[in-house]
Parts: C-alpha cells; structure tokens; sequence
C-alpha cells in the first residue's frame, strides 16, 4: 500500500445542489409578454379564470337538442322549432319540441339532453324529426365550466408556460401574461486551442487547435431556459484576460457562466480568479462526468456580485453538468418551482462490470424492447455520446450493474426544453 496525497472528498451531487438552490435566489423581476410568446417562461403570478369554460352548456354533437323526457322511446318525433349553429344563441325550447343544433353550439333553456345525428331520421324536409335512440339526460352535453370554473386557479405561479397552458391562458382571455423576467447571463469558452468554426477551415487547423463546440451548445441550452445571453467568445489561458473577463462581466449579468479552465493545471486560470474577484464556494463534485465544477461569486464594482458557474472543458462534462446543475439553478433564479428531474425505473440490456467512485451519468437510449443500451466509449471529450442519447443513466457510486437490471433513467427530452 502506498500513501496517497490526502485530497477532501468530493462533494456529493445531491449536497452540491441543495447548497446551489439555497445561493439561487429568486430574481424577482417580472415583465409583461404576450401569450404567444410565453412559451418556456415561468409564471410570476398566478393565473385566476374570470369566466367559466366553457361558458355554456353547449353541444359536443351535430345533432338535436331535446328534453331527455320528451323522447322516452324509440320512434318519438318532434317538431324542430329552431336552429343553432356555433356561435348563435337560441330561444328556450318549448316542452314537445327539438332543435336542431351543432357542435359547440350553446343548448337552448330547457334541454338538458343531445341526440346525435346520426340516430335520427329528419322529416318532412326538416320540420320534423324522429329519433332512433333514447337519450339519458345530459348526453353530448358539455356542461358550462367543465373545463375552467369561474374563479379557478388554472395555472400557478412558478409554473414554466408550454403550448398546453399558453392555449388554457388564451382560453381565458388573457392576451398577455406576468413571467419572471429573462436572467442575464454572460457566457464565455476559456482554452488557446479553440478556433470558432468559420474562422479556420478544417484542413488549415494547427495541431492541437480544435474547434469550439461548447459554445454552441451552451448558448442554445441557456436560450432555451429562457436566459438573455451575452456571448463573450473565447477567453485566453491567462490570468489577466480571464480577471478582466469575468471582472466586467459581473457588472450588468446575474450568472457567469464558464466552460473550460477549472481543473488543477497551470493553464488553468478560472479557480484562481474567481477567488480574486469574489468567492469560491463550491468546486469538485463526485460525479462522473462533471467532477471539475465550481460555483462561486464575482464581486461587482458597482456592489452586489454576479453568480459564477464554471463548467468543465470536456464537452460532455459541460453539457451534463448544464442540465443537472446549471438548469435548476436558473429556473430557481426565475422563480420556477419545479426544478427537478423526471426520472423513470427501466431496464439494463447491458453490463457495467467495473464500478466507479463517483455517481456516474450514463449517456443511453432507449431501445424497441423497452430496455436501455448504453454508448460503447463514456468518454468525457465524446460528444457523439450525447448527440445519440436519449436520456441519463444515474448510476451510484460503487455499483455494477448486470443486464436485466433495474435502473434509474431520466430522459434528455425534459432536461432539454
Ligand atoms: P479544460 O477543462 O479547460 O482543462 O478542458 C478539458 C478538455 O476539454 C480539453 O481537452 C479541452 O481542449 C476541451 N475543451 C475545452 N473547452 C472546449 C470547448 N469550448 N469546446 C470543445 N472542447 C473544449
Ligand atoms: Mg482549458
């Protein structure tokens, strides 16, 4: 046995993010937008109906409106009194009549029952009607505020808008819709080997030059969390320019946010700055991939401090570290109530023989039989891993696992809208 340099342990993930939660608070400036372009923005109010939906009783058939009573048996007709198509109100309906009626239009006082269509003979040209059903009271009746009752809390503060809710919302008559305002944040790559695409074809590349990927992913996952991002591009591997980067990027942003730089090498430059310019409070992490990342803050000139979130530089690290720590941390920052990850108990169609110390993210799909498969190389620098994904793995530390087994999956789908 041989003494190794005595290291602190990583912190667990769980610890890491209860403490991340805890700095993210709330940033509680709201603006006004309209419902169309509510979708991914959490709601800073909640969303009271003024009217019931639907705000009559109306019909959900092409068909007759009737008393049920009047047609207590097959072959009953009725004199057709009225029409009512959608959009058209009709006159109470007298006792021994119908009315003829259509989807969506409102039930005349009286009814309290539709016969569709269908089981129906129209007489005398339309005069007239028999019926071929009996109906119970209440068919094809789509009662007034089934949907929404008036006075009903139909969406809740803290709730992230989609398409569904932005549909209930116009439902209700609202044009436009109270959302925590967009977190600024200021994005930048560390690492002289990065050349941006475009600015160097492939085959003029210098060794050991590669092309910036992170920064692409990065900026999208931050505009789809609904962030107002500032792009700061590549910042060099000195001390000098990564202090005045992240020194004038605390100024106007809420969250600084890294890739690259937060390992123990030399060229590794963002640790030490941040601890210059404000606090390092949290660095390392015991999960695989993700280790190296910190978060911390930068001290404003102007008072106050920006948070900082340095991811690591390995592609694959930046981006799972994103949706298991950045994500949650800017939906806090907007006052999102539902942070965290849906996950789903699937089956192993693989072995994993060799456990690891940390929690590990497995990048793996899921397959035609139902199970999951895993990528062949976890390497942290594969992004391919990623892009063939459908979901994580979340796999303990020290564990094997054997195929057939239960695991717990959390599919991307989510992590990524
Ligand atoms: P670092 O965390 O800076 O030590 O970087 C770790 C690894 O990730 C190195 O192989 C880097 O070249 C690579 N890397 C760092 N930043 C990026 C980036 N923006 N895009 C692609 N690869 C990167
Ligand atoms: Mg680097």
């Amino acid at each position: 046995m041989t003494d190794a340099p005595r290291r602190p342990p990583l912190m667990p993930l769980d610890d890491a993010l209860q403490r991340l939660l805890a700095q993210a608070v709330p940033l509680g400036m709201t603006e006004q937008v309209d419902t169309f372009d509510a979708d991914g923005r959490v709601l800073a109010q909640d969303v009271v109906s003024a009217l019931h939906v639907p705000p009559h009783d109306n019909s959900s058939m092409d068909g007759y409106a009737v008393r049920a009573a009047d047609v207590a048996q097959a072959g009953v007709e009725l004199p057709v009194t009225q029409r009512i198509a959608a959009g058209q109100s009709g006159q109470p309906l007298a006792p021994g009549s119908a009315a003829r009626i259509f989807t969506g239009a409102p039930l005349p006082a009286g009814a309290d029952a539709v016969v569709m269509q269908e089981d129906t003979e129209a007489l005398e040209g339309g005069a007239r009607v028999r019926f071929t059903a009996v109906p119970a009271p209440g068919q094809w009746v789509r009662a007034a505020g089934e949907d929404v009752t008036r006075g009903a809390v139909v969406l809740q503060k803290g709730e992230r808008l989609a398409p569904a809710g932005m549909g209930l919302a116009a439902g209700i008559g609202l044009a436009q819709l109270c959302v925590a305002a967009r977190p600024r944040v200021a994005l930048f790559s560390t690492g002289d080997e990065l050349v941006m695409p475009g600015a160097v074809p492939p085959e003029q590349m210098a060794p050991g030059a590669i092309y910036n990927s992170n920064r692409f992913f990065l900026r999208a996952l931050l505009q789809r969390l609904g962030c107002d991002v500032t792009d700061l591009g590549i910042v060099p591997d000195n001390r000098a320019a990564t202090l005045a980067a992240l020194q004038s990027a605390a100024e106007a942003h809420d969250l600084i946010l890294t890739s690259g730089g937060v390992s123990v090498g030399e060229e590794d430059h963002i640790k030490p700055a941040v601890e210059q310019l404000g606090s390092l409070d949290l660095w390392q992490i015991a999960m695989k991939p993700g280790k190296p990342f910190a978060y911390g803050h930068v001290n404003r000139a102007t008072g106050g401090q920006a948070h900082f979130m340095g991811l690591p530089g390995n592609p694959v690290s930046s981006f799972v570290t994103f949706l298991l720590l950045v994500r949650p941390f800017v939906l806090k920052l907007m006052g999102a109530t539902r942070l965290d990850v849906p996950a789903m108990t699937l089956r192993a169609d693989f072995d994993l023989p060799r456990p690891d110390k940390r929690r590990e993210f497995l990048r793996a799909r899921r397959n035609a039989q139902g199970g999951l498969d895993v990528f062949a190389n976890q390497s942290s620098g594969v992004l391919t891993s990623a892009h063939w994904a459908d979901g994580l793995i979340d796999h303990p530390a020290g564990a094997t696992i054997a195929r057939g087994d239960a695991v717990r999956f959390i599919p991307l789908a989510e992590l990524l809208s």
